[in-house]
């Protein structure tokens, strides 16, 4: 049930012109409230102005929107587009005007609690999804670099410091403008940092360029999926190269393993994989669809939480691919291709 709180919060955005006049002038502790009424009514224009004079150190998607004591609905799973794409552009407003009546005091902007849902709940019905979102963000923060160089701002700007983590959803198509964002990150005010991490349709090339720019140590979730030409010796190569010290979840693309037709020297790379995933002590989930792994899954899942009675069972077998296992006895893993 809202609260009066919220009815009045409500209220006042329901008259936007008066709302607009005043914004600036309320209790900093108002602004979450009022954020999540504004994001409620699709009010985007307050959305931006909310977010111009942010007071706050932080600006947390899942709890500004979640469950609150003023509206115990959670509305984070909505990616409306029309909300999402104001508190964007309040974003750079909040960089790059200098007279906002707060001091700046914005450190994190935090968008990993945005759910992607099949059918949008907000009025607008249309959502700003993880691809969409990906670019967005990657825009703006090149769009903040040449206004910077184009008019003289204060050198102020340059002391701005705000990380937004997010998940990134990249593709041939938007590659480009997310490498080139992710490239100018220590000349830009808002620092990128990518949490979940989903390549599709990607040259392996550039899989392996893009992975590095993203930080691999800030991964929390890795899904290498559709039209990525990904082999175990080429994951071999990048788990030899870039460590993953937090990652909790990995899919890699279908047939990444077939051991059919192995060769003693494919045997080691199996155990090399295998060697390097046992170190990730966070990993929980593996989703390797349509791998045939027959005979070899000691190798790939040493010490990952499976004993060794466990794995003798599953050595019975005579063919299985490990996404048969996952999937028969919801082992370490769930395949979410
Ligand atoms: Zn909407």
């Amino acid at each position: 049930m809202k609260t009066l709180r919220f009815i009045g919060a409500e209220s006042l955005i329901s008259n936007q012109e008066y709302a607009k006049e005043h914004i600036r002038n309320l209790a900093h502790n108002l602004y979450p409230l009022l954020l999540k009424a504004c994001f409620l009514h699709e009010k985007e224009e307050l959305i931006v102005l909310l977010l111009e004079n942010w007071p706050q150190q932080e600006f947390n998607f899942g709890q500004l929107l979640g469950k609150t004591l003023d509206y115990p609905e959670d509305i984070s799973h909505r990616a409306c587009q029309r909300s999402l794409s104001a508190c964007l552009k309040g974003l750079k407003s909040y960089v790059l005007n200098s007279s906002a009546t707060y001091a700046k005091r914005l450190k994190v902007v935090d968008l990993t609690a945005i759910q992607d849902v099949e059918i949008q709940p907000c009025q607008c019905k249309k959502s700003l999804g993880r691809w969409a979102r990906t670019e967005m963000i990657s825009q703006l923060c090149f769009e903040i670099l040449v206004e910077i160089q184009r008019f003289d701002f204060h050198s102020s700007i340059f002391n701005i410091e705000i990380d937004i983590f997010c998940n990134l959803f990249v593709t041939e198509r938007n590659y480009e403008l997310v490498v080139q964002a992710l490239l100018m990150r220590c000349h830009c005010p808002l620092k990128i940092r990518c949490v979940d991490f989903r390549v599709d349709n990607l040259a392996l090339r550039k899989l392996f360029y893009i992975i590095k720019l993203v930080e691999p140590n800030s991964i929390h979730k890795l899904e290498i999926v559709h039209n990525v030409r990904l082999q175990d010796y080429h994951l071999e190569v990048l788990l030899n190269n870039l460590t993953f010290p937090h990652l909790r979840s990995l899919t890699l693309p279908t047939r990444t393993f077939n051991v059919a037709h192995y060769t003693p020297e494919d045997d080691a790379v199996l155990s090399t994989i295998g060697e390097k995933l046992s170190n990730m002590v966070h990993l929980t989930e593996l989703s390797v669809s349509f791998s045939t792994l027959t005979g070899r899954l000691r190798k790939l899942l040493r010490r990952k939480g499976m004993n060794g009675r466990q794995l003798d069972n599953y050595q019975k077998l005579k063919r299985t691919t490990l996404k048969d296992l996952v999937e028969a006895r919801g082992l370490i893993a769930s395949n979410k291709t």
